[in-house]
């Protein structure tokens, strides 16, 4: 039973989160809004409402729900935006709201793939080493002070903001946001003579052709592991799954607006 009003919280800062708002804005009886950390200078901006910025944690996340009478809450950030989630969890349990989890399914690999696991961006470094010498390094802007040490290597960074210092030695930054495609990764790799690609395995089409053209070039490709959403949590693997799982909560009908309190 939805106790809210027909509003829905959609997590948001990816493509999953962007389909999901585009969907659900133009529904009738229904508010969305989306979140974002507000991290990214020019975000892309979903249809619906937006609000930015951290709520604080989860007791002020919890007030939020109540507040702006949210019916469920969409967690569909990245996978590895681990403290939001958990945040999401505790908030929902809190706040007594529906939450469900949009999780794109990971990636598998496939024939001619040389995949390297790790299980944080330390262990990547430590492995790197020994599988290349020339790194395409998409792994985000936070973090890359593991691979500062790798003097002998040379690296080329892309992330959509400016990476946080240390960087290694030897960086090329190239600033530029997905979605990518196969011809263009294609040409960034044999451009730039990379022989090991490293990236978080985030899963999903957005941002997979890089693993495409590493595959077709023969480069190693390492990456670390998806963190699990939290136990309990129901998980939906992409924007649709999601709609289905609103409207099973109710939440996409009119009486879920004529049950606000
Ligand atoms: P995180 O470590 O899980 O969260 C850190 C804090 O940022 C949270 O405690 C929360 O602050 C705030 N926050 C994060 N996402 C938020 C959202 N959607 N709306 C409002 N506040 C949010 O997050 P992160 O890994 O830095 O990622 C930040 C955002 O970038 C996420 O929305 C994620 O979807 C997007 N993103 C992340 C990655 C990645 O690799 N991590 C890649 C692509 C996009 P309070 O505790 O103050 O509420």
């Amino acid at each position: 039973m939805i106790t809210g009003t027909g509003h829905v919280l959609i997590l948001g800062g990816t493509t999953e989160a962007r389909q999901l708002a585009r969907t659900l804005a133009p529904r009738p009886f229904l508010r969305v809004t989306t979140s974002l950390a507000g991290r990214v200078t020019q975000p892309r901006m979903p249809d619906g409402e937006i609000r930015v910025g951290g709520f604080g944690g989860p007791g002020p996340m919890a007030a939020w729900l109540s507040e702006h009478r949210v019916a469920a809450v969409i967690d569909a950030t990245h996978p590895f935006a681990a403290v939001i989630s958990a945040n999401a969890a505790e908030a929902t349990t809190a706040a007594g709201v529906p939450l469900v989890a949009l999780r794109r399914p990971g990636w598998q690999p496939g024939p001619g793939d040389r995949w390297h696991f790790a299980d944080s961006l330390q262990d990547a470094a430590a492995r790197l080493p020994a599988l290349g010498r020339r790194v395409f390094l998409t792994t985000g802007r936070l973090g890359l002070a593991a691979f500062a040490g790798l003097d002998a290597l040379h690296f080329l960074v892309r992330s959509v903001e400016p990476p946080q210092p240390p960087l290694p030695r030897h960086t090329r930054l190239l600033l530029d946001r997905g979605p990518y495609t196969v011809e263009g990764e294609r040409e960034l790799l044999r451009t730039y003579a990379a022989d090991v690609l490293v990236t978080k395995d985030s899963g999903g089409p957005a941002t997979a052709a890089k693993l495409t053209a590493a595959r077709e070039l023969g480069c190693r490709s390492s990456s670390y592991a998806v963190p699990l959403p939290s136990p309990g949590v129901r998980t939906v693997p992409d924007a649709a799954g999601a709609v289905a799982e609103l409207e099973r909560l109710g939440c996409l009908s009119r009486g879920a607006a004529d049950r606000c309190p």
